[in-house]
């Protein structure tokens, strides 16, 4: 009997987890899977990088923990790297996971308003089936019914406008001909709000956990015209979509947009240590520099920017650049890309594939015509099929309009190029098993 809480319960054959080597795991009985998720969209740079576990153990060694009331050198050292990657000039602060990094995002936001002379700007906007976090605040920014009706009330103030969904437009649209109504919508929500009221709207590049949804390029362009038009803040959540996934070292940066404020976690130590990370513009975090202790910027956490932690994401960094990690994620995408749509387009089951740098999502119908979702049954027999085969995938979508049917792909970096098939023929291997 295991005493440790699972994130779901109950779960699903837990695995006994005990070594992993590149882009596999291995469990205690010695089976190998291929882990086509990193983890939980993190293990970036594998299971096996001894030059991480180096940089955490000499920082240890030289000096384990002191609050960042004061500082340290790996905290110095990943501010600067954070800020050639973020190609902008932000202030950085460290937190322990992407939840917190994001409730850090809402209350620099608000508190930046509010000592910029407009105190009622302290709405965030957000999307329907988008994912932020498990807090408080970020699950109330979170669109997703089914992860937040058990827990509320939620923190008040988060409203949410429908995703950028080519394949099912929520305003019954073709790309080919629509105005970005996904987008408009924004407009319309701040007005009816009135912008006053409204401080920021937090977004993913692409929202992953959601299902895979990839909006066009000008959406995003769209959204940030719309945010400086009505002075709101524009929260970027890289928490996945950061530190090459993209292809690029942020995804924002795919849609030449900046961000106000960039939130950021798991690929920032390749999930060898816990730490995250807010970042925030330099020009607005000049509110917050004054000698009087009401205008501090007043949020304090303990581990938030963990020396070792640090150590570790610098090095990352550096590992990435060393490595020309960024291109060979973007290549290892279209490789992929490539791939799956050759093996699965015809594929009766499959109504929608969508890409975004080194992730994909396969969208699973019963029926291509119709688009009828397959159900969250059959979805799950393919992601149990193709773990007997070895290869581990995801699963997401949207459960509240009841549909769970997306199979996501999040590769690690340092997979083999030859070891790309094992992923796809393992995904059509296990829809020939349970397809119609
Ligand atoms: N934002 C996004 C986009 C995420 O995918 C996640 C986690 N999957 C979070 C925030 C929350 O991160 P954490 O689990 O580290 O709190």
């Amino acid at each position: 009997m295991w005493h440790h809480m699972m994130p779901y319960t109950p779960s699903q054959n837990p695995m006994l987890v005990s070594g992993g080597e590149g882009a596999w795991i291995i469990d205690e009985e010695g089976n190998r899977y291929l882990d086509a998720m990193s983890g939980l969209w993190c293990v970036n740079l594998g299971y096996s990088e001894s030059e991480l576990a180096d940089a955490a153990a000499s920082q240890l060694r030289q000096m384990p923990y002191y609050p960042l009331s004061h500082a340290h050198k790996p905290a110095i050292a990943l501010g600067e790297k954070l800020n050639q990657w973020l190609h902008g000039n932000y202030r950085i602060f460290y937190s322990n996971s992407g939840s917190e990094a994001n409730e850090t995002a809402f209350k620099i936001a608000r508190q930046y308003h509010a000592q910029n002379g407009e105190p009622m700007r302290w709405k965030v906007i957000s999307r329907y089936r988008a994912y932020h976090g498990n807090s408080m605040g970020a699950l109330a920014a979170t669109g997703q019914f089914q992860r937040k009706y058990k827990y509320e009330p939620l923190a008040p103030g988060f409203l949410h406008v429908p995703p950028p969904d080519c394949y099912r437009c929520p305003f019954g649209q073709e790309r080919a001909s629509c105005h970005l109504e996904c987008a408009a919508m924004y407009e319309q929500v701040i007005n009816w709000e009135t912008p006053e009221t409204v401080a920021a709207v937090i977004m993913e590049p692409v929202i992953t956990g959601g299902g895979m949804i990839v909006p066009p390029l000008e959406y995003v362009q769209q959204v940030r015209e719309i945010c400086d038009r009505y002075g709101v803040l524009l929260i970027m959540d890289e928490v996945i979509c950061g530190f090459g996934r993209s292809g690029q070292p942020f995804g924002y940066q795919k849609f030449g947009v900046q961000p106000d404020i960039v939130t950021m976690a798991k690929g920032i130590t390749s999930g060898y240590l816990p730490l995250s990370a807010t970042a925030v513009r330099a020009d607005l975090f000049e509110v917050f520099r004054d000698d009087r202790e009401y205008v501090h910027f007043r949020h304090v956490n303990t581990f938030g920017g963990n020396p070792a932690a640090c150590a570790v994401a610098v090095r990352t960094l550096e590992l990435m650049e060393e490595r020309d990690l960024i291109v060979r994620s973007a290549q290892l995408g279209e490789k992929l890309q490539e791939k799956l749509i050759a093996a699965l387009r015809e594929h009766p089951n499959v109504g929608d594939l969508r890409f975004f740098g080194f992730l994909a999502g396969i969208e699973l119908v019963e029926d291509k015509k119709t688009k009828a979702p397959a159900s969250s049954e059959f979805v799950s027999k393919v992601v149990a099929a193709c773990k007997r085969q070895g290869v581990l995938v995801g699963k997401n979508g949207d459960t509240v309009a009841g549909y769970n049917n997306v199979v996501m792909l999040c590769p690690p970096f340092v997979i083999q190029e030859e070891e790309l098939h094992l992923i796809v023929d393992a995904v059509v291997q296990a829809l020939t098993e349970v397809g119609s």
